[in-house]
């Protein structure tokens, strides 16, 4: 059986699993602060952990990438540990890792994104290759797969309640490597609520977007409730990412691939 892990294929099987259109699944995260009490990893340990598992129980639908360890942090800078990747290089880095995928022929491609404000930049490097290759290219951030398990079990508010090294994240830590999550040394902030048109939530955008320079208003880091935070949600929140994304792997590639039209100078249609 060829490994679900895009790095332990020989390239005899990279084009075989091409060959058999499978669903490429690109992780994208982050080195970031992450508050007192979670390492700066955090990006990294969730959208590896989900990719590669929903991967490995895919059946040879998926097969996954080595993943983006860094992303585009320059408002996090303010913090040590953070590493900033400038947005050009990163959203060309993104496109060039899924535009060489599209010349060894996958034609379904998925960035899923585990840091915030990464988001827009793999929504333009799967717009981008969708405009200038024949393959299908779509982002996600995996929290939006979790969004039912997370409203029956969030105890933090809304808004505010889960944004950073909060309810959400330290339970996804907790589950996964709970030795390295220091309890004794979180705190909760919501250093980015500041009226009803701007706050900062990962399960509801808010009206206006802003984002200031976190250590203007920031101080521990953490923006929401880690308090909260267990590591039996963490499970749940997890498993429900990993079903969800085999369902839309699944779904993604049952889209038809149909003909480009050019109504501009055909008159008959
Ligand atoms: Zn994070």
């Amino acid at each position: 059986m060829r490994s679900h892990l895009y790095r332990f294929l020989k390239w005899p099987e990279v084009r075989q699993a091409a060959q058999e259109r499978a669903v490429i699944l690109i992780p994208v995260a982050a080195i970031e602060q992450h508050g007192y009490h979670l390492p700066v990893d955090m990006d990294n340990l969730a959208v590896e952990y989900v990719t590669e598992e929903a991967a490995r129980r895919s059946d040879g639908l998926i097969l996954v990438m080595p993943p983006v360890h860094y992303g585009f942090n320059e408002h996090n800078m303010g913090f040590p540990g953070t590493i900033n990747i400038r947005e050009q290089v990163f959203m060309d880095f993104c496109y060039d890792i899924g535009h060489s995928l599209t010349r060894q022929g996958f034609d379904r491609i998925v960035y899923v994104n585990a840091h915030g404000s990464n988001q827009m930049l793999c929504n333009l490097a799967a717009r981008r290759l969708v405009n200038t290759t024949a393959a299908l290219a779509a982002a996600l951030p995996h929290w939006n797969l979790s969004k039912k398990v997370v409203d029956r079990i969030r105890e933090s508010e809304f808004p505010g309640g889960m944004a950073h090294a909060c309810e959400f994240e330290t339970s996804i830590y907790l589950y996964l490597k709970p030795e390295l999550v220091e309890t004794d040394k979180m705190a909760a902030e919501t250093p980015s609520k500041l009226s009803k048109f701007m706050y900062s939530d990962l399960f509801g955008d808010s009206p206006v977007h802003f984002v200031n320079r976190y250590s203007r208003v920031a101080r521990s880091g953490v923006e929401g409730d880690p308090f909260k935070a267990t590591a039996e949600k963490g499970e749940q929140i997890v498993e429900a990412e990993i079903d969800n994304l085999i369902e839309f792997a699944r779904n993604f590639r049952d889209l038809p691939d149909l003909p480009d039209v050019d109504f501009n100078y055909q008159k008959n249609v």
